[in-house]
């Protein structure tokens, strides 16, 4: 199954992917992820990345087009992919399109996470995550047991740079100028189907397997 996971920052797409890859058996690629990793090992890309990231900005067409172009054709991909974060506006829609099609392969369904902002900045000021495993946290709704330990590994949690207050009003803003019309874009061509991101983890986990079972991307029962 080759699905797209849209919507805000914070509406729970990096949640329910984790969980999602499990439960399908396809990989979770996070463009956020991937970036972040980027930083972290000071790569050419991870340098020039760094300060739009921590800005709440979107980094570069030609360079997140690329990162994800080289990345859907590795061979964990083959039987398809949970893409998260990209595509980010409709130019980079467009690409993944010409992509895909050069590749003989289509998307089966852009799952739009709909989600109100009081909900976006609750979740997002709250999230803590794991320097190690990437693992997500949130101090209320899914704290760690052990404060700012992640339960998986034992890493050290932390607030993304970006989670902070004034950033995330930018994301918010960036989301909304580029990123929605990217719901016009899939409505038309019959890919887009509305989740509501206000859930919480496993209701909505509920909603996306009903969601799969109606449209028989997976077996019934
Ligand atoms: P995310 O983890 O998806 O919220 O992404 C974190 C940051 O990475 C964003 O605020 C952008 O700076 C950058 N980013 C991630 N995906 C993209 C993309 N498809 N296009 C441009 N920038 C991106």
């Amino acid at each position: 199954m080759r699905l797209v996971l849209l919507g805000p920052p914070g509406a729970g797409k990096g949640t329910q992917a984790g969980v999602l890859k499990e439960k399908l058996g396809i990989p979770h690629i996070s463009t956020g992820d991937m970036l972040r990793e980027a930083v972290k090992e000071k790569t050419e890309a991870g340098l020039t990345v760094k300060s739009y990231m921590d800005k709440g900005d979107l980094v570069p067409d030609e360079l997140v087009t690329r990162i994800v172009a080289e990345r859907v054709v590795k061979n964990d991909a083959k039987n398809g992919f949970l893409l998260d974060g990209f595509p980010r506006n409709t130019k980079q829609g467009r690409e993944l399109e010409d992509k895909m099609r050069s590749l003989g392969i289509g998307l089966d369904a852009v799952l739009y996470f709909n989600t109100k902002e009081e909900t976006v900045i609750e979740r997002l000021t709250g999230r803590r995550v794991c320097t190690v495993c990437g693992m997500i946290f949130h101090i209320k709704n899914m704290p760690p047991k052990v404060e700012g330990i992640c339960d998986a590994c034992d890493g050290k949690l932390i607030q993304r740079e970006d989670d902070k207050i004034e950033t995330i009003k930018n994301r918010i803003r960036i989301y909304t100028e580029k990123t929605e019309p990217l719901l016009a874009f899939y409505k038309e061509k019959g890919l887009l189907k509305e989740v509501s991101g206000d859930l919480d983890v496993d209701s909505l986990f509920k909603e996306l397997m009903d969601l799969f079972k109606r449209e028989r991307l997976i077996q019934q029962g």
